[in-house]
């Protein structure tokens, strides 16, 4: 049976959250076109293909030393060496900076046409048909390949984690790793330490209608705390300090995807709006009523954010 191939991504032995939201859409598109769902894990040893197969039925396995960081040169080989070996109809990837560097190598290797950063994906006519944000997600715009087979790359939140469920079987591929012409020769963590308000279900962010930081601290911060979320920020607000970049939302930011966003002071322009409008539900407090962001809010407060916010604080 054809099968759709989810390939894991992997940090010092941990799975990465998109691997798991990877084979969620494997086994979505997997159902819809009959095909099987499974997925790849190349290290450099199987301990991390037992792991996925928590999440996934099938698992392929490479191992070979020369994968224990990752490069580019080694997950295409690694990669084509699966696929060959296998009926594989479809290789999904995580839209991440690892993602990025070898998704279009891999499609180049087995011959497929690739569709990159997806956010949903449906089935037409027994054809997958893409869906991706474009121009700053101002638009989306559907796509399919041509080719028998497709890689397609999915951003981050696309499709909710998959829970562990029974193990699943872990099959070794053999691949010949040759040349890999790049050495990782060192990881630098610059943000060691630093929150993920990627996976937060609650976020609040400020922009620069906060005035300063005391005030951004005093409000947006106090009620991200009692609502018991993260805060975030829009880009003004990271560049004067008020807070630290891993908190920025936005295109050159964080992709979030809360259940609830609030967005305080925050006029909405589309490079912030690019980070949060896969929120499930935004709320907009701001005192312009022709602000931008009330065009994509669900709620709307119209309002000096210095009033609602410990309007607000008191009734929690
Ligand atoms: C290449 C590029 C990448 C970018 N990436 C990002 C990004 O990742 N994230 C990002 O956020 N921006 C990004 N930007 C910047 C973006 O274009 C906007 O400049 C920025 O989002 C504006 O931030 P803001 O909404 O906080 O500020 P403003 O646009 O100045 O809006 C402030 C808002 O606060 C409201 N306000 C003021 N006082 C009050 C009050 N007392 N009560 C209630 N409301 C009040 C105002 O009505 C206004 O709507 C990027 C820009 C470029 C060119």
């Amino acid at each position: 049976m054809a099968k759709i191939l989810a390939i894991a991504e992997h940090k010092n032995g941990k799975l990465t959250d998109g691997t798991l939201e990877l084979c969620k859409a494997a086994k979505a598109i997997a159902s819809a076109l009959g095909a099987e769902p499974a997925a790849a894990v190349l290290g450099k040893d199987d301990s991390v293909a037992k792991e996925v197969a928590k999440y996934i039925p099938l698992v392929f396995s490479v191992t070979n030393a020369a994968l224990e960081k990752y490069t580019s040169d080694g997950y295409v080989q690694g990669v084509k060496a699966v696929v060959e070996s296998q009926d594989v109809k479809g290789v999904l990837i995580s839209h991440s900076y690892d993602g990025v560097d070898y998704a279009a190598k891999v499609a180049m290797a087995i011959n497929a046409g690739i569709v990159s950063n997806c956010n949903k994906a449906r089935i037409d006519g027994g054809a997958v048909i893409f869906t991706r944000n474009t121009y700053n997600g101002k638009i989306q715009e559907e796509k399919k390949v041509n080719t028998d087979k497709f890689v397609a790359t999915f951003e981050k939140g696309a499709y909710d984690m998959e829970p562990a469920g029974s193990p699943g079987t872990v099959t070794a591929v053999s691949a010949s790793i040759g040349a890999i012409r790049t050495t990782v020769k060192g990881i630098i963590e610059t943000m060691a330490g630093a929150v993920d308000i990627s996976q937060a279900k609650i976020i609040v962010s400020g922009g620069r209608g906060c005035k300063d930081a005391d005030k951004y601290k005093e409000f947006i911060v106090s009620l991200a705390k009692k609502l018991g979320g993260e805060y975030g920020a829009s880009r003004p607000v990271v560049d004067s300090g008020w807070t630290d970049a891993a908190r920025q939302v936005g295109q050159s930011g964080k992709t979030v995807n809360p259940d609830l966003y609030i967005a305080v002071g925050i006029s909405g322009a589309i490079q912030h709006v690019a980070g949060m409008k896969g929120a499930k539900c935004i709320v907009a407090i701001n005192k312009d009523p022709e602000a931008p962001i009330f065009n994509i809010a669900t709620y709307g407060i119209v309002g000096d954010l210095f009033e609602v916010i410990p309007a607000m604080l008191a009734s929690l």
